[in-house]
């Protein structure tokens, strides 16, 4: 290598010697060995304990990736096939939620009980205490709903894409300042909101707004048992009960009763605790693969829609995410004063095409997390070059386009700086 390519930015590659280019501000890799390509995960801070589930997240994690990934490319967006492990899952569920209704109900029987005998009334309050804890969240409220006189553009897009779907329209859009998109059902009725974060949908052409539309409206076309609240609830009776179980340490160096004692009643309750830890995590496991499952199948719904370019043109911008959380430090850095959506535009066109490979390489060797809500972006776009292209069922008029971007300006400021802020309050945490 010549002094002169030295100071245009390249290196060698420490581990095999190849030529490395460099593009400041970036991390620098290589493409012949795959040096720096990932960056080292610091597990340093995880219990022997910890240690083991990472493995299990991850090595599973690939195992059933490969699998889903196989699964989804021959049946395509067809109704996920019936399984003996979700059945099992779902059973589980049920019977963890008889459990949970079981403990509310002894506990207000007994409270009942103790205006008869007074004392009823401390084992009532520890059951009733245990209920609260196993009672399901439900998912957050949005920050700020779009009223529809106001967003007709965006509200005729919803109608339009929900209708080539078949699927319901949605009852609400709202904003807010991430960069990604959410699909949920809120309240004890499910109506249904779309969640649109601004810079995210700042940076799409018309036709990806189109697919992105299709991804999130495509979750809603049929309910996948294991995604509900039923299993979440489950989830969450199993872990709030592994954390009463779980004595703090075996050996108690300052005991009540006997060390001995105390030491084998820990030991007792460990015992108890594991197999109900494992529960949470095998049934959090299974929500997990059914949800990366209505992943896959969102996006060939969303193909269908808005055409397989329009989809692939909408998941290649995810791999932006890295740069959207560098704007917002910069932005930060000069005291929040920047408007991050216009720097992000600009710093998403300067992103060099090298960094956006090492991302693919990137996402592409470490695989499936079995923890992850969604499959690795590159395996989202492999899946659609896997199966037949579409063309495009809804196509955004320019005019129509035009709306849209009148109407994304009328999101109010404190909407699309919600993200800067978070993090610039975590910044003098
Ligand atoms: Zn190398
Ligand atoms: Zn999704």
């Amino acid at each position: 290598m010549s002094p002169y390519e030295e100071s245009t930015g390249h290196v060698s590659c420490p581990d095999c010697g190849a030529d490395v280019p460099v593009d400041p501000g970036y991390r620098p890799w290589c493409g012949k060995c795959g040096w720096n390509v990932v960056p080292l995960r610091d597990e340093s801070r995880l219990t022997a304990y910890g240690r083991i589930l990472e493995r299990v997240a991850t090595t599973s994690g690939r195992r059933f990736g490969a699998t889903l990934f196989a699964e989804m490319k021959a049946v395509g967006a067809g109704p996920a096939p019936r399984s003996g492990l979700a059945l099992l899952g779902w059973a589980t569920a049920a019977l963890v939620n008889a459990f949970g209704l079981a403990v509310a109900a002894s506990g207000l029987a007994l409270f009942g009980y103790g205006f008869v005998s007074a004392l009823a009334f401390a084992p009532a309050l520890v059951l009733l205490a245990l209920a609260w804890g196993f009672r399901p969240r439900l998912p957050e409220k949005p920050i700020w709903i779009a009223p529809r006189e106001q967003f007709p553009g965006l509200y005729q897009l919803a109608d339009q894409v929900a209708n080539a779907l078949g699927a319901p329209p949605v009852h609400a859009i709202a904003f807010d300042g991430d960069y990604n998109a959410s699909f949920r059902k809120l309240g004890w009725r499910g109506r249904s909101v779309v969640t649109i974060g601004v810079p995210l949908f700042a940076v799409l052409a018309p036709q990806e707004r189109v697919a992105l539309f299709g991804h999130e409206l495509g979750h809603g076309v049929s309910g996948d048992p294991m995604r509900s609240l039923f299993v979440w609830s489950a989830v969450n009776i199993l872990a709030e009960l592994t954390d009463v179980l779980r004595p703090q340490s075996i050996w108690d160096p300052d005991p009540r009763i006997g060390g001995l004692v105390t030491a084998a009643w820990n030991l007792l309750m460990a015992g108890i605790s594991l197999p109900v830890e494992w529960a949470a995590f095998g049934l959090f496991f299974l929500l997990r693969t059914s949800q990366q499952r209505a992943e896959y199948r969102a996006d060939l719904l969303a193909a269908g829609v808005a055409g397989t370019e329009g989809m692939v043109g909408f998941l290649d911008r995810l791999h932006f995410g890295g740069t959207f959380q560098f704007t917002l430090e910069r932005v930060a850095a000069l005291g929040g004063k920047g408007d991050v959506v216009k720097e992000l535009r600009r710093r998403i066109g300067e992103v060099p095409a090298r960094e956006l490979e090492r991302i693919r390489r990137m996402e592409r060797a470490e695989g499936s997390r079995l923890d992850d809500s969604h499959p690795a972006t590159v395996f989202r776009l492999e899946l659609l070059e896997a199966r037949p292209a579409t063309t495009a069922k809804v196509v955004l008029s320019e005019e129509a386009a035009g709306w849209l971007e009148c109407e994304l300006a009328m999101v109010p400021e404190h909407v699309k700086r919600r993200q800067l802020e978070a993090y610039m309050r975590s910044l003098y945490q």
